[in-house]
């Protein structure tokens, strides 16, 4: 019997032990922050987060590229394996500054040769990560058997093991030839990312691709090989392909370069050589939309969590023309004046009729605020008086005011520019009568709204129940439609660059606002398991919601309370809403910082009191302000200091300016119903300064003739409190930590820094003791102690604070429903035996292992 023979000889797999090229902490690739090398486009295997500044060879091999920015480089190996190594995300932007290639293409290395060696700091703070990748280039190939995650590395260590080497069959296909030529767009040429979403399309096609670029030719569907290319910036490519609809391939694989291959585009300047093909996708390359038979994915910043699924809807540019001559200044004087009384009408009107949350409201108060400004008004003025008219003096008013902002060179003041330029416009509409809305009014229900930048009025004119996600070029994470995006529980990217302006209104859209995502055109399998998943979360969050308000007991009868977190005012009633039993931290920096004076009294007690009406009788526990010399207030006069995380910060503010303090103490014992407040005081290291905030609290609660007492809590944020806990508890109320300063001070690690975040883990058994011993000292005077820091909202932590013997956990509001629906599971003797373990081991790791073997679901 015959049987049919395979058209190509398969080999044997041969096996490759790659390792650690490098020391840190070895990383699964889903945690790069960039999508090129988190979704295997690049190929399979680990990023390491580096502790040290030397890259070296993980086997045996020829070094087939160093990439012109010196940040990668290629290997082959014996097997055929193309191994890439790619230091840092971003890193092809520093054009080389900071690296050393210690060698040269051609070159063969043995394993633990040095590669290229890179200056940390800079590159950590020039770059968007210092992870650096190691990565299988031709998956087709080769396969990744076994990797070594999750742990501290050694250099030398093994890390991947890599099986493969048989050949692939060239298909023979039938057909024509075709080649084309298109100019390179994108500014930092052909590095890993467009590399890789080039050979993935160019894989799909059965024929022959090959792309060239000066004397060099690739197989244009292997990554290596085109970044080994080294094209950069206005370099001409010429992509032949070979087989069937080569006509149609080649056009596709153009048009695909000429949208940027994901990256932004950068024209070519005037001074430049002339193109010498033509570019065969449209007129401007920049304008032109993503194709709507190729999925594209770019990254942008995430302003707003969440996932939504809609229908991409482009808002529509403002392009009035304005005169710039008046009708004399009397007339011009009175149109403007009557167009900022119309437009300060219409906010009032929508605040009074707005039903979303505060935040939405204070928001559209500032734009009251921002219309009665005396600059802007006397910039206005000056220009009125030139001659000119109150729809130009207005227009140049707000952009000089928007310049200012943004030569400040502080991106939270530079992204207050979009409320000014949000105002600008509306009185512009009225005194032009061009008053239509850049959204246009018909919108589908799961709008996803794309746009250069959007303005808090084009949110507040979309219908309710119509918006999915925003997705713009521009703005920030703290912008004021960042702020009321998460208000609506609308997820949004933004700083997106120019990819958010080539998306065609009606593209289906996927926007992942925790990642800062955004699929373009995606497949419907991706959208159906995205919806799937959605539908999922929804339904466990509703089961959850639904148990929220009620109070919460462990399975053996322990009462654990779930407070909230909180930063500003708005957010007090939808924490109310997810079952917060009370406010455990609200952190009052809100009110002191971006202004030029201190808030007043008055002020002070109807921003707590807003919070205590909408959290109706359940208590509120204000942080008096916690600001220090990295986060100076233009009205304190703090010196400069060399290490301000360890200079004055919180309590020590506080004391040194007792008049400050003092204010803010009379207008939290304002708030009715008396003693709903309890004040908290950040950064105690020692009873005395507990003794003189009490002092003071006491004296104006006699001046105010306050009768009921106001509960007084010390923060244990720093080694010593922890161990000095039985002193403050002497002292205090309650006590509660706050385990993000705990974690930096116990650790001796900067939460800011790049560094050390990925060491920087609450989760450490050293923290964990400190947590124990302040719950042992404040037992000893049968004082409360709560968590308020960040591992309060870790599932994974829950359990062994409950275990430590913590009684209240302050956390994010989003959490409580899940948190309390947790807790309902656990046992408090469980939760105890597991934290007594859980004390003895030896690293963050480790802790957590031991939680998820014994809560498999954690
Ligand atoms: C903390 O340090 O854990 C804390 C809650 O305070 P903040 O994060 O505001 O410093
Ligand atoms: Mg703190």
């Amino acid at each position: 019997m015959s049987s049919l023979s395979s058209p190509v000889e398969t080999q044997a797999l041969s096996s490759l032990k790659l390792v650690a090229p490098i020391a840190g902490w070895a990383t699964p690739l889903e945690e790069v922050p960039d999508p090129a090398f988190a979704q295997r486009m690049v190929g399979d295997g680990i990023a390491v987060d580096p502790t040290s500044s030397e890259l070296r060879a993980p086997c045996e091999g020829v070094v087939v590229s160093v990439h012109a920015s010196r940040h990668a480089c290629t290997l082959r190996t014996g097997t055929g394996a193309e191994v890439l190594l790619h230091i840092g995300i971003d890193t092809v932007n520093l054009r080389g500054e900071g690296f050393i290639a210690h060698v040269q293409e051609g070159q063969r290395v043995q394993v633990g040769e040095p590669l290229i060696g890179f200056d940390m700091d800079l590159v950590a703070r020039k770059a968007r990560s210092l992870l650096t990748v190691m990565v299988v280039v031709n998956g087709d190939t080769h396969t990744v058997k076994q990797k070594v995650e999750d742990r501290a590395v050694a250099v030398g260590e093994p890390l991947l093991e890599v099986e493969g080497g048989t050949a692939q069959p060239v298909a023979e296909v039938a057909g024509d030839s075709s080649a084309r030529r298109v100019r390179l767009l994108i500014p930092h040429g052909l590095h890993a990312r467009p590399a890789a979403v080039f050979s993935r399309h160019a894989t799909m096609h059965p024929g022959v691709v090959r792309v060239a670029c000066g004397e060099r030719t690739v197989n244009g569907k292997s990554v290596v090989g085109l970044m080994s290319l080294g094209a950069r910036h206005g370099d001409t490519l010429t992509i032949s392909v070979e087989g069937a609809q080569a006509e149609q391939r080649v056009q596709a694989l153009v048009d695909l370069v000429t949208s940027g291959l994901g990256d932004t585009l950068q024209p070519i300047a005037e001074s430049s050589a002339p193109v010498e093909a033509p570019v065969t996708a449209s007129a401007s390359a920049a304008a032109s939309f993503f194709p709507s038979d190729r999925p594209a994915l770019f990254q942008g910043t995430s302003a707003a969590p969440g996932v939504a699924v809609g229908i991409a809807i482009r808002v529509l540019e403002d392009q009035v023309e304005l005169n710039q001559r008046g009708r004399g200044l009397a007339e011009e004087q009175r149109r403007l004046s009557d167009a900022l009384a119309g437009v300060r009408h219409e906010i009032e009107l929508m605040i009074e009729r707005s039903t979303a949350d505060g935040a939405h409201t204070e928001i559209f108060r500032a734009h009251l605020e921002l219309l009665d400004d005396p600059e802007l008004n006397d910039a206005a003025g000056r220009s009125l008086s030139a001659g000119h008219s109150a729809e130009w003096a207005w227009r140049s008013a707000t952009e000089l005011h928007v310049g200012m902002l943004q030569e400040l060179e502080n991106e939270l003041l530079a992204e207050r520019g979009g409320d000014l330029r949000d105002i600008g416009r509306r009185v512009i509409a009225l005194l032009t009568g061009k008053n239509g809305s850049r959204v246009p009014t018909e919108l589908p229900s799961n709008a996803i709204l794309v746009a250069d930048e959007l303005l808090p009025s084009d949110l507040a004119e979309v219908p309710a129940g119509r918006l999915a996600a925003l997705c713009t070029a521009k703005g920030g994470p703290t912008s004021h439609v960042a702020i009321l995006a998460a208000g609506l529980g609308i997820p949004a990217v933004v700083a997106a660059g120019d990819a958010a302006l080539r998306i065609p209104t009606g593209a289906t859209l996927i926007v992942n606002g925790d990642r800062g995502e955004v699929q373009v055109h995606p497949s419907a399998a991706q959208q159906e398991a995205t919806l799937r998943a959605l539908a999922e979360r929804a339904t466990r969050r509703e089961a959850y919601l639904a148990q929220a308000h009620e109070g919460c007991h462990t399975l053996d009868g322990a009462r654990i309370e779930v407070f909230a977190n909180l930063g500003r005012p708005g957010d007090a009633a939808a924490a109310a809403g997810q079952g917060a039993e009370g406010c455990g931290l609200l952190r009052s920096e809100f009110l002191f910082l971006e202004r030029t004076t201190a808030p007043s009294e008055a002020e002070q007690t109807a921003q707590y009191q807003t919070i205590a009406t909408a959290l109706a009788g359940r208590p509120l526990v204000i942080r008096t302000l916690d600001v220090g010399g990295d986060k100076p207030l233009a009205y304190l006069p703090l010196p400069r200091e060399e290490n301000p995380v360890l200079g004055l910060r919180g309590v020590r503010v506080s004391l040194r300016y007792p008049e400050l303090l003092r204010t803010q103490l009379r207008a939290i014992l304002r708030v009715k119903p008396e003693g709903v407040c309890r004040v908290l005081v950040p950064m105690v290291t020692s009873a005395h300064e507990l003794r003189a905030v009490r002092a003071m609290l006491e004296d104006e609660r006699r001046a105010l003739g306050v009768s009921t007492p106001v509960q007084l809590g010390a923060m244990i944020e720093v080694p010593v409190a922890a161990v000095l806990s039985e002193r403050l508890a002497a002292e205090a109320d309650f006590l509660s930590i706050g385990t993000n300063d705990l974690t930096q001070y116990g650790l001796a690690m900067d939460r800011g820094n790049p560094h050390v975040a990925a060491q920087l883990d609450g989760l450490h058994p050293g923290v964990l003791r400190l947590v124990a011993q302040t719950v042992e000292g404040a037992r000893k005077h049968s004082r409360p102690v709560a968590v308020c820091g960040g591992i309060a909202s870790d599932a994974r932590a829950a359990p062994l604070l409950i275990g430590l013997g913590v009684t209240e956990l302050s956390v994010a509001p989003s959490v409580i429903p899940s948190h309390k629906a947790l807790i309902r599971t656990l046992s408090l003797s469980a939760c105890a035996e597991v934290a007594r373990k859980a004390l003895e081991l030896e690293s963050g790791d480790e802790v957590r292992a031991l939680v998820t073997n014994t809560w498999p679901g954690l």
